[in-house]
């Protein structure tokens, strides 16, 4: 059967600088285009240990995707390795040396000499264009494998292979395309969903319902197996009808985008902006956000307020609220939102401030109490989160999807 494998390379990957994230991503493209991945191979620099992984790759699998090594530098030999697999030559390609000038040269950058090394390509490879970076990538029979060799840079990487990867992948005879489609679901515990799903999560079922966890949130995974994509997507569709009446309220949304990108395009839709405040998830909601694209068009800003001094002076929180409450308190939760959305002119302020522990814990407020507000048009509300005290991570981590349910389950006329 028609297989892939992937090919992660970089001394930084081996090293534990840098995690290859490259190798997902390419997984996830090749099997929704129908073509199985068997293996993820990470790799260092030295080129005999590249060359084992290299040619012990091509002679398993059909399609080889590498990604890293092709820098200008001496240290990076994927180019090399290939070459010597191949047994040909590397040799200079004019057209491709013309592409790494124009790249570097129109972005006003020098074009060093060193730069050459990068259009060398093992003799008889398809060069394959980079149009956003200088390192173009190579293609070359190596054994039973077609091996398709790709920039680390994650930018480079995914253009490159939508460009000429998947193209290719698709055209294989036999690929049976896969359709994937998430369900999030916030609320019960692994088990207790278990339990509620179990008939959904037998072996060999097609649509595949598996689950993922990860601090408070489950994503329920369906992946369909089809003669076309379009029917896989349909297949999909059908096990989510026939899961949704089973989660009720713990389905929080659906779909294969993050929360946080659900959450900014669920503010856009609705027209409204978001100032936030946060205590003990000290700016994590406020960076997620900023990680989606667009969501200038939504998102006014956030406070981290951590001290109380900070509450009152940045949030124009009440003194006599503070001293009353506490920090961690509904009432002190409900003033931070307020804040946040009056001082910078949005119609929702969102807070969050807690106890992540260690310690600050107390009997009445244990170590993982989080208290959130949501200010809306003025008028705020307030509850309480009890968060198992699984560390400090987990705790600030299950807050802020607490953050995206919360702008999530905003009722639409909001
Ligand atoms: P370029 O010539 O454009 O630098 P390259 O092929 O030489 O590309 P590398 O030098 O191996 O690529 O990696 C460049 C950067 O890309 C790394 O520093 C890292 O940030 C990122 N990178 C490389 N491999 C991976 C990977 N498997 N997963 C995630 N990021 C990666």
């Amino acid at each position: 059967m028609t297989a892939a494998e992937i090919l992660a390379i970089g001394d930084e990957l081996v090293h534990g600088a840098l995690l290859d994230t490259n190798s997902r991503y390419i997984t996830r493209e090749l099997e929704s285009h129908g073509l199985p991945v068997r293996r993820f191979t990470v790799v260092g620099d030295d080129p005999q240990q590249l060359a084992a992984a290299m040619a012990d790759a091509c002679r398993r699998a059909d399609v080889v995707v590498a990604t890293g090594g092709l820098g200008p530098t001496l240290d990076d030999r994927t180019r090399e390795v290939a070459a010597e697999l191949v047994g040909a030559p590397l040799q200079f390609d004019a057209a491709a040396w013309e592409m790494v000038r124009q790249y570097l040269s129109s972005r006003r950058r020098p074009v060093p000499e060193s730069n050459r090394r990068q259009a060398l390509f093992p003799l008889g490879a398809t060069v394959l264009s980079n149009p956003v970076g200088t390192a173009p990538g190579f293609r070359v029979r190596i054994d039973r494998a077609e091996l398709f060799v790709l920039p680390g840079v994650p930018r480079e990487m995914r253009v490159m292979l939508q460009d000429h990867v998947l193209p290719f992948v698709a055209a294989l005879p036999g690929a049976r395309p896969t359709a994937q489609y998430y369900l999030r679901v916030v609320g019960p515990s692994e088990a207790l969903l278990g339990e509620r799903i179990a008939a959904f999560m037998v072996a060999d079922r097609n649509p595949a319902v598996g689950v993922t966890v990860s601090a408070g949130m489950i994503t329920i995974r369906i992946v369909a197996t089809a003669a076309t994509a379009a029917a896989a997507a349909a297949m999909c569709a059908a096990t989510a009808d026939e899961l949704r009446p089973l989660l009720g309220e713990w389905l929080l949304a659906e779909g294969l985008a993050e929360l946080p990108e659900l959450a900014v395009r669920r503010l856009a839709a609705a027209g409204l902006t978001l100032a936030t405040a946060e205590s003990c998830t000290g700016g994590l909601v406020a960076a997620a956000l900023t990680d989606v694209a667009g969501v200038s068009a939504v998102f006014r800003g956030g406070f981290v307020t951590y001290s109380d001094a900070s509450k009152l002076g940045e949030l124009g929180v009440d003194a006599a609220v503070l001293a009353d409450h506490g920090a961690v308190s509904e009432a002190v939760a409900a003033a931070m939102a307020t804040g946040a959305a009056n001082r910078l002119g949005a119609r929702l302020g969102l807070s969050v401030t807690g106890i992540a522990g260690p310690d600050g814990g107390t009997p009445d407020k244990p170590v993982g109490t989080v208290c959130f507000g949501l200010a809306a048009d003025g008028r705020a509300r307030s509850w309480t989160l009890r968060i198992p005290d699984l560390g400090r991570d987990f705790i600030r981590q299950r807050a802020v999807v607490e953050a995206w349910a919360a702008l999530l389950r905003l009722p639409t006329s909001t």
